[in-house]
C-alpha cells in the first residue's frame, strides 16, 4: 500500500469520507497537526490505528466532531455518542459549556464523561474521553459529510515529530496508510491544549497547546491548575517523557546561544551540528558558529522577533528540517517565557530532548 494523495476538493473529500465511512484510515489536515483520523466508535478503524502508528494502547485518543453552533455543542457530543452530560455536575457542565462555546472550533481538547458505547481503545479503558471540534475546514467537511466522530492523534509513527504538512506524513506513513488529504500546512502548528473539567468547574491542564492557560481563565473565571502539583493528581496517560523525537539527538543548551560564551559554545556545540533558535537572527547565530566552529552549521529560528504563534507553527517542520540536514546531534536553546504558546513549544522541546527508552 503507498498513500494516495487528495486534495481539498469536493470530489476528493468525497474519496476520503467514503474510506473512512467503509472503516478505513485518512490523514486529514487539522489546524493543530495532521491526523490520523479512523471512526471513533469502531473498534477495528481504532486498532488499524494503533498498528500504523505503533502506538501503545495505554494511550487513548481525542475524538473530533463536526461544528455546531454555540449551546449545542455538549449536546452533540451526547448525540455523537460519545459524552454522558448526566455525569457532569451543574459546575462541570457550566465550564464545559463555556469553554467549549468560547474556544470550538479550536485547538481545545476537553475531557469528559465517556457515553458507554465508546470503545475502550479509544479512551485506553478510562472512564472518560477526550474530545476537540476541530477548526480546518477540510476537517469540519470530512465530519460533517460522514455524520460520525473520528478519532485523529498525531499521523506520525509514535513517539516522533508531529507532521504539519501532507509530505511530513507521507515521510511517516507512506506504507501504512491508503489516504492522505493535503490541506496546506498547519496554521498553529502544535497539538491542542487538552483539559479535564472536574465536578467544581476547575480546569486541570493535562497538555500545554493551541489554547492558553490564560485564554482559559479569562473564560472560566478560575486559574487552571496543573495536575501534578495538586492532591487531585489526574492521570493522562499519553504524556510520556520522551515524545516529539527526531532521528538525531537534540539537546538542549544551558542558556540561550547568544547568552553564551564563546568558550561554551565550543564546548558543547560540534561542527556540523544543528542549532533550532527558539528567537532572533539565524543568520547571526549562523556566522558567530562559522567563526568560532571553523565550518558552517544548519541554524535555523523559530521565530525571528520571537512571536509565539509563527514560533509554534515553525516548531515540528524546523526540527524535521535540522534532522534531515546531516547533523550528528541538535541544539535547541531553553525557553525563558511562560506566557502565550511558549509553554507548549517549551513542553514539546523538552520531551522532544528527553532521554530515549
Ligand atoms: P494525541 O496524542 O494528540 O492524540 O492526544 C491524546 C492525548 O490526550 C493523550 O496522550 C492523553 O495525554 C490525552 N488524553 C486523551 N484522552 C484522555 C483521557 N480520557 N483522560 C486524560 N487524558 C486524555
Ligand atoms: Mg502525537
Amino acid at each position: 500500500m503507498t498513500a494516495t494523495i487528495l486534495h481539498a476538493t469536493e470530489a476528493d473529500i468525497a474519496r476520503a469520507v467514503a474510506a473512512l465511512a467503509r472503516g478505513e484510515l485518512v490523514a486529514i489536515p487539522t489546524e493543530t497537526v495532521y491526523g490520523l483520523a479512523g471512526l471513533a466508535l469502531d473498534p477495528q478503524a481504532l486498532a488499524q490505528i494503533f498498528a500504523a502508528k505503533e502506538r501503545p494502547t495505554f494511550d487513548p485518543l481525542i475524538a473530533h466532531v463536526a461544528p455546531s453552533p454555540r449551546g449545542a455543542r455538549l449536546q452533540a457530543l451526547a448525540t455523537a455518542g460519545l459524552v454522558d452530560l448526566a455525569l457532569l455536575t451543574p459546575a462541570a457542565r457550566q465550564s464545559a459549556e463555556r469553554l467549549a462555546d468560547a474556544f470550538w472550533p479550536g485547538p481545545l481538547t476537553l475531557v469528559l464523561p465517556r457515553a458507554a458505547g465508546v470503545p475502550d481503545l479509544c479512551t485506553a479503558g478510562l472512564d472518560s474521553v477526550a474530545v476537540r471540534m476541530p477548526a480546518h475546514p477540510v476537517a469540519q467537511a470530512i465530519l460533517t459529510q460522514l455524520g460520525q466522530p473520528l478519532a485523529a492523534p498525531s499521523a506520525n509513527r509514535f513517539g516522533r515529530v508531529s507532521p504539519t504538512t501532507a509530505a511530513h506524513v507521507l515521510a511517516e506513513l507512506a506504507e501504512r496508510i491508503g489516504w492522505i488529504v493535503d490541506g496546506g500546512p498547519c496554521a498553529i502548528g502544535v497539538e491542542s491544549t487538552v483539559v479535564a473539567v472536574q465536578a467544581d468547574g476547575e480546569c486541570a491542564l493535562l497538555r500545554p497547546g493551541g489554547v492558553t492557560a490564560e485564554q482559559i481563565t479569562a473564560v472560566t473565571g478560575q486559574p487552571v491548575f496543573k495536575p501534578q502539583t495538586s492532591p487531585l493528581a489526574l492521570p493522562s496517560p499519553g504524556m510520556l517523557a520522551s515524545h516529539y523525537a527526531p532521528s538525531q539527538p537534540l539537546h538542549v543548551l544551558p542558556a540561550p546561544l547568544a547568552t553564551l560564551a564563546d568558550l561554551e559554545v565550543r564546548a558543547l556545540v560540534q561542527p556540523g551540528d544543528g542549532v533550532l533558535l527558539l528567537a532572533g537572527s539565524a543568520e547571526d547565530a549562523a556566522r558567530r558558529l562559522e567563526q568560532l566552529l571553523g565550518t558552517r552549521s544548519p541554524v535555523l529560528t523559530l521565530a525571528p522577533d520571537g512571536n509565539d504563534a509563527i514560533a509554534a507553527q515553525q516548531l515540528f517542520a524546523s526540527l524535521r528540517h535540522l534532522d534531515a540536514s546531516g547533523a550528528a546531534q541538535l541544539w535547541t536553546e531553553p525557553t525563558t517565557r511562560i506566557d502565550g504558546l511558549w509553554p507548549a513549544i517549551a513542553d514539546r522541546l523538552t520531551r522532544a530532548s528527553a532521554p530515549r527508552p
